[in-house]
């Protein structure tokens, strides 16, 4: 099984600023935040990234977009967010354990860079 800082963060091995758990997943404040409010959402499951994801996971997808909304709602983010999942070298992704970005209380910008 591979690990990663985020396997730190669940084994409470490494600190983090946590907003959310429960079974499936936590979700932490972005270390070096690009909005004022960076939340990372992260499955408890070591999937390293989407395209990993197995027919299996499908449930577990779900949940993370549900959760998502919770912490989005819990942060107050009612005039809207956006939810970024980096996939690989060309998606800029830089840690491998599957995380979903929660990024608010900025106006976002399309295309991203
Ligand atoms: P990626 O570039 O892989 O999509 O996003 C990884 C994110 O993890 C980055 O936004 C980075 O700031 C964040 N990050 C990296 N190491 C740590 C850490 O030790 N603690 C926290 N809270 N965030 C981290």
């Amino acid at each position: 099984m591979s690990d990663t800082i985020f396997g730190k963060i669940i084994r409470r091995e490494i600190p983090a600023d946590i907003v959310y758990e429960d079974d499936l997943a936590l979700a932490f404040k972005d270390i070096n935040p690009q909005a004022p409010t960076h939340i990372l959402v992260i499955p408890k499951k070591p999937i390293p990234r989407i395209s990993d994801a197995g027919s299996e996971d499908q449930a577990l997808l779900g949940h993370l977009l549900w959760t998502v909304k919770q912490v989005a709602e819990k942060a107050g983010l009612s005039n809207g967010y956006r939810v970024v999942i980096n996939n690989g070298a060309d998606g800029g992704q830089t840690v491998d354990h599957l995380h979903l970005h929660v990024l608010g209380d900025r106006q976002m910008k399309w295309p991203p860079g």
